[in-house]
């Protein structure tokens, strides 16, 4: 039996750069990882079937489901004549910007490499991941990264100064294509800092970071959702270092560099959003 995590993603930048012929938009964002993992066990079958089991109920277990897509292009590609039970066990809020079903189509990867023992790389696996996702290549690394093409095209960054992250998950579903659908691109948006969060990262100077936070897609889904913008406040006026949507919504991640102030807007947050985690960065 093969133990992995998938651990959530947040993103530290996300701009997006002009919309391309193939419908994608041609992004540049900055990712790392933090301490809330969904959990998955894989094991060989005597049959050729795949079975995913998740107790979750907006969960899909079938072909839908991005780790059985991913069991499923691995057993077709490596002609694997063993089937495999997955259990998934979710802690990541679903459809929140995190990435969860991204990384559990990544943890089910390199679990899939276990334990058939393909001896494949983790480049193999996340260049093999991008035909089933473009946060999956990030997500087979796991680790801190300029992320840019469609999200596929990785180069690994140094892991962030230690803090603190509060999340904020509001009760609304928020779709990613939808997102993108009304995102219009002005002049007089202020600058994604890609630049000055890589130079952060480098330095691992954790006041620059806090400063390049940015995400273009915040501003569209505040418009649909304003509950978010009031998240963010909250996080604010409980003395957050920084806060900012992670990829398309609508979960708002925060910053602090010590326990007690994040404890602090945890309380502050009591009250206004059911679903709430206190939680490292990981990197
Ligand atoms: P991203 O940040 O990459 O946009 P997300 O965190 O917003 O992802 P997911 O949690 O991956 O979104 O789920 C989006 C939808 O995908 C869900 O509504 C669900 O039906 C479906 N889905 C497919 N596979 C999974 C999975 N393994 N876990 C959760 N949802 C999944």
């Amino acid at each position: 039996m093969i133990y992995e995590k998938a651990p959530a993603k947040i993103n530290l930048t996300l701009d997006t750069l002009y919309k391309r012929e193939d419908g994608y938009h041609e992004v540049e964002m900055i990712m790392t990882t933090v301490d809330l993992n969904d959990r998955l066990t894989l094991e060989k079958r005597k049959d050729k079937k795949i079975v995913l089991k998740v107790e979750h109920r907006y969960v899909p277990t079938d072909h839908r489901n991005l780790a059985y897509k991913a069991a499923k292009l691995m057993m077709d590609r490596y002609q694997i004549k063993q089937g495999v039970t997955i259990t998934l066990d979710k802690a990541i809020p679903i459809a929140a910007g995190l990435a969860g079903g991204s990384s559990d189509a990544a943890a089910t990867l390199r679990g899939m490499n276990r334990l058939f023992e393909l001896g494949l790389s983790l480049e193999e696996l996340s260049e093999l991941s991008a035909e089933i996702g473009s946060d999956i290549p990030f997500c087979v690394y796991g680790k801190t990264a300029l992320c840019k093409g469609r999200g596929e095209k990785l180069t690994p960054l140094p892991k962030p100064p230690a803090a603190w992250v509060v999340l904020a998950k509001p009760d609304i579903s928020v779709s990613t294509a939808d997102v993108y659908g009304a995102l219009k691109v002005s002049s007089e948006d202020k600058k994604i800092p890609t630049t000055q969060c890589i130079e952060a990262l480098e330095t691992g100077d954790y006041q620059l970071l806090i400063n390049s936070l940015g995400n273009t897609l915040e501003k569209v889904t505040i418009e649909m959702h304003p509950v978010i913008q009031s998240l963010k406040e909250t996080m604010q006026k409980a003395g957050i270092d920084a806060t900012m949507m992670s990829g398309s919504g609508p979960t708002v991640y925060g910053l602090a560099s010590k326990e007690r102030q994040a404890k602090s807007v945890v309380n502050a947050l009591k009250g206004c959003c059911k679903e709430v985690y206190m939680i490292r960065l990981l990197g």
